[in-house]
């Protein structure tokens, strides 16, 4: 079996070097984490805000943490000292939360909008209504401590490389539209989160700027131990 060094060396050599590779670390380990960070890997992504905060503070201070998975408004206060992207604001209540915390800890938190592209009920996210009312609200442009950076999206779990593809081809077509509405002259936004383990490739095809993997990385998560 090759090491995390030699998979992490394999995804990026696969993707161009201007997409980031978010390492998503959940349910692993410190001494995983340790062990792609001696290669160079900077950025993780983690889903529970509880387990984000240990593994940072057992960890090198420059490890970029993104924060990937659905967020409770009664944790964003644990991530909000050090979180550097938070992938997964799915409502105006969390936005509106983060905005608040990062207004206690004196910075500017960035965010993206995470988008409902799956068939699947199960995915969070926002539909285009949702987001398009967020955005025009007086509210949204009153906050002065979350950039949004972009949109995040999860592709239908399915073997089907087509409606994967339809689905991010939606998401990057959700990209254009939100720039041109609402961000024209921001240089900030211009993020595409999407793609996983099974489905990095086609994401980078249909204009992915960040790619979200970890079982590629770590190997298979062991659920039992949360
Ligand atoms: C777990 C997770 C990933 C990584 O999934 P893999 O299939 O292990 O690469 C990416 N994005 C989100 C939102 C996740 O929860």
């Amino acid at each position: 079996m090759s090491s995390i060094a030699d998979k992490i060396q394999s995804i990026k050599g696969q993707i161009p070097k201007t997409v980031r590779l978010i390492a998503v670390s959940k349910t692993q380990p410190i001494e995983l984490i340790q062990e792609a960070y001696a290669c160079g890997q900077r950025i993780f992504g983690e889903n529970k805000a509880m387990e984000m905060k240990e593994k940072y503070e057992a960890l090198p201070k420059d490890i970029h943490w993104h924060f990937i998975g659905h967020l409770q408004t009664n944790k964003v206060k644990y991530i909000a000292p050090f979180v550097k992207l938070i992938h997964s604001v799915d409502s105006f209540k969390i936005l509106k939360e983060i905005n608040k915390e990062a207004l206690k800890n004196n910075k500017i938190i960035s965010c993206l909008l995470q988008f409902h592209i799956a068939t699947e009920e199960t995915k969070f996210g926002l539909s285009i209504e949702e987001a398009y009312e967020i955005l025009s609200s007086k509210d949204f442009k009153d906050m002065k401590n979350v950039r949004i950076l972009g949109v995040m999206g999860m592709a239908s779990f399915t073997f089907d490389n087509q409606i994967v593809r339809d689905e991010f081809k939606y998401l990057a077509e959700i990209f254009r539209n939100i720039r041109y509405d609402f961000f024209l002259e921001d240089i900030f936004f211009r993020e595409v989160s999407m793609g996983m383990s099974g489905d990095y490739q086609i994401a980078v095809q249909e204009g992915s700027t960040m790619v979200r993997i970890g079982s590629s990385i770590f190997g298979e998560r062991n659920y039992n131990k949360d």
